[in-house]
């Protein structure tokens, strides 16, 4: 974080961003401003400018050559792995082997950039880095999309989620995979460059896989075509990409994006790869070690995933060599729900507490409360997506009833939330919804 100016607090007057989650802190006499803020206050300066009759002298409008900045310009900074890990420990539980192989994927990649644009390194230097997209496997809502968002805020590169399943081939009706580079010019105000180092996460991989008991004569619209279609852009090529995306602006001037320094992050959850991954660590340890055949953590098969196992389950070959870095994500025990609901900077608690002290409420969990959600959430096997489900049918009956009526403002209230609490309240939905079928 640059800071200038004198004022030593540590916070943006305007968003109230601290000062590790911004690039850029002016400080004025009575406060400070991010330069996250900086640019919205300059568009509202240009909208009333335009207003009053008066053209501002700049322009943000999609593939505007003169647009070179944004939020995400200046130099990148890269903290060493261990920094970058600890900053993810924050807000995400568990999943230490994942943690850690991202963080050296992440540094591995941006030092490379960081050098070129210092000029350090060359472009064409004999022997170039070639960059480590990841891939991600895991259970629904065990934190896949949360690393990689979180990384993206440590870094300040521009970041955007697509979920894969919404592309197909060129020519047929969906999106076309140039679309998955339109989002991300548009998160950065079409800043080319910052968008040239962004962050991609593309989601449910998984479900674009070839499918392999349909060996289709016809072509394979959802699948194999559009695996073909992501290559050379995970690779690194120049793509024209329509920078308000989609087909419906066919007067619109494509922009050239090398995707070259670009991060692919993809996530799945291969539902039953388990059985592959079985099979091949059966077949590679029968006959050798029966030690080592003993050793197999049956309960949880994912930690041993492999490029083959993903080749084996319909991605093809050469999509998996572009997505070389493979980590899996643990499922969620009792123990990391508990915590998720707790620990993570913005936990579900802390989030819930907020909104009930804006009531003047203070909101009260007792521990039998959280070890219960918990619990419930592990039965729902929906990952920590769960949680929140749960604390919302909980909570919407105070979250209704509690709010500070005109003349009942200012009394201090609590709301002590127990083991009972939370049975009589989930009965109570489920007897709802029971009524209601
Ligand atoms: P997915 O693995 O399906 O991409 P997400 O990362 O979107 O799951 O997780 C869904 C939500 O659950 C997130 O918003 C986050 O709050 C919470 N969550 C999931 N896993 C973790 C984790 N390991 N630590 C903290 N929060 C988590």
């Amino acid at each position: 974080m640059i800071k200038t100016g004198k004022t030593p607090q540590h916070q943006c007057s305007f968003c109230g961003r601290g000062e590790d989650d911004v690039m850029i802190l002016v400080s004025g006499m009575d406060g400070q401003i991010c330069e996250v803020c900086t640019e919205k206050a300059q568009e509202i300066i240009d909208q009333e400018l335009r207003k009053a009759g008066v053209e501002p002298n700049r322009a943000s409008a999609p593939g505007n050559a003169s647009k070179k900045s944004s939020a995400f310009s200046g130099p990148l900074k890269v903290a060493p792995p261990r920094e970058l890990k600890a900053f993810m420990d924050q807000y995400v539980i568990g999943q230490e082997e994942a943690k850690k192989i991202l963080a050296v994927a992440v540094y591995n990649h941006y030092k490379r950039l960081q050098q070129l644009e210092k000029g350090i390194v060359k472009a064409d230097d004999d022997v170039d880095i070639e960059k480590s997209n990841v891939l991600f496997v895991g259970q629904t809502g065990t934190g896949k999309t949360l690393m990689a968002k979180t990384i993206a805020k440590l870094l300040h590169v521009p970041f955007t989620i697509v979920d894969a399943t919404i592309f197909t081939e060129a020519g047929y009706v969906g999106e076309d995979v140039e679309s998955i580079l339109s989002r991300l010019l548009q998160v950065c105000d079409y800043d080319e460059k910052a968008a040239e180092r962004g962050i991609v996460y593309i989601d449910e991989i998984d479900k674009i896989a070839r499918k392999q008991d349909n060996p289709s004569i016809t072509r394979d619209v959802s699948g194999e075509g559009v695996q073909q279609g992501m290559l050379k852009m995970l690779e690194g090529s120049e793509v024209l990409v329509p920078p308000q995306g989609g087909r419906k602006h066919p007067e619109q001037k494509l922009v050239k994006i090398n995707t070259h320094n670009i991060l692919f992050i993809c996530g799945g959850a291969f539902d039953g790869i388990e059985k592959i991954i079985a099979r091949r660590v059966n077949t590679q340890v029968i006959g050798y070690n029966k030690a080592e055949a003993e050793e197999i953590d049956k309960e949880n098969l994912l930690q041993y995933v492999s490029p083959q196992d993903i080749k084996t389950f319909g991605l093809i070959p050469e999509l998996v060599g572009r997505v070389p870095v493979v980590a899996h994500l643990d499922p969620l025990d009792v123990d990391s729900l508990r915590r998720i609901l707790t620990e993570p900077r913005n936990a579900l608690v802390k989030q819930y507490e907020k909104i009930f002290a804006l009531e003047g409420i203070k909101l009260k969990l007792h521990q039998s409360a959280i070890d219960l959600i918990a619990q419930k959430a592990f039965e729902f096997k929906l990952g920590a997506r769960g949680l929140r489900s749960l604390c919302e049918t909980i909570l919407t009956d105070a979250m209704f009833d509690l709010p500070a009526v005109e003349g009942d403002k200012g009394a201090k209230r609590q709301l002590v939330i127990n083991a009972d609490y939370v049975k009589e309240k989930l009965e109570g939905a489920k007897r709802a919804k029971l009524k209601a079928a």
